[in-house]
């Protein structure tokens, strides 16, 4: 049985402030039940003050990107060591907003993925679609793509999350339908079988992303191989992201 992950992307989003205040109303609404893990994605500068402020719950901490290496003379980057150490225990790799805004390609991304595994931070991997691929039929051909570009039968699969975030369903307001997400999420998981066999890709966590919101999250989960959220607009306020919570808590 996976248990479910939603997981609040905040993006650039909210000062030091704004942020323990989000934090104080999830934390205000959210009844600990074990049955969905809770996970908040804030900017880097956030992530020590905001560790702090999650001691004793049940909620962890994640960052939005890593680099792929562990020190240096990076300038600007941070690595995945400093994540660890800041309390984060998930990294977000291949975003389309990394992939399609700042450029990050397959070779970048391999490199992070294993860096972060190397560092003790588990890895939240995103793939999907251009509405064009889309349109062109090439939506398998490229999360097919986007997964063997950067995981492999070297990754420990049980420190790896998927996420579908079908690009033209980020922040825009359209979102899968659940037999679309399903459809993308069964191929997935028949990839990650052809790779680490049958009870890892079992096990393997494949959330759905793509305007994710309080009203449309309990049809998507009830799909057979979704397995949560991750969540950008909806998360930046407390009742829509527990919402979501409450919709994954329910589908198990
Ligand atoms: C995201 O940033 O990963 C995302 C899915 O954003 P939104 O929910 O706003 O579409």
């Amino acid at each position: 049985m996976r248990k479910p992950l939603v997981a609040g992307n905040w993006k650039m989003h909210n000062t030091l402030e704004e942020g323990r205040t989000l934090i104080a109303g999830i934390k205000a609404g959210h009844v600990p039940d074990g049955k969905v893990e809770v996970l908040v994605c804030p900017p880097f500068t956030l992530l020590y003050p905001l560790s702090t402020e999650l001691e004793g719950t049940d909620i962890k901490l994640g960052a939005q990107n890593v680099y792929c290496e562990e020190k240096g003379a990076f300038t600007g980057e941070i690595s995945p060591v400093m994540l660890k150490a800041a309390g984060c225990s998930y990294v977000i790799i291949g975003h389309s907003e990394r992939r399609h805004v700042l450029g990050e390609l397959g070779d970048l991304l391999h490199r992070k993925v294993r860096v972060a595994l190397a560092a003790g931070v588990d890895v939240i991997y995103c793939l999907g679609e251009t509405l064009e691929q889309r349109e062109a039929h090439r939506t398998e051909a490229v999360v097919e793509q986007q997964f063997t570009e950067a995981l492999g039968d070297d990754v420990d699969p049980r420190r790896v999350v998927l996420a579908y975030e079908p690009v033209w369903a980020i922040g825009t307001g359209l979102t899968a339908t659940p037999e679309q997400a399903q459809a993308v999420h069964a191929f997935l998981r028949a990839k990650a079988m052809g790779i680490w066999g049958r009870e890892a890709s079992d096990n393997l966590r494949i959330l759905y992303g793509g305007s994710v919101k309080a009203d449309n999250a309990a049809s998507l989960m009830t799909c057979p191989d979704v397995d949560g959220a991750l969540v950008g607009g909806a998360c930046l306020r407390a009742e829509s992201f527990l919402a979501i919570v409450g919709a994954a808590a329910d589908s198990v």
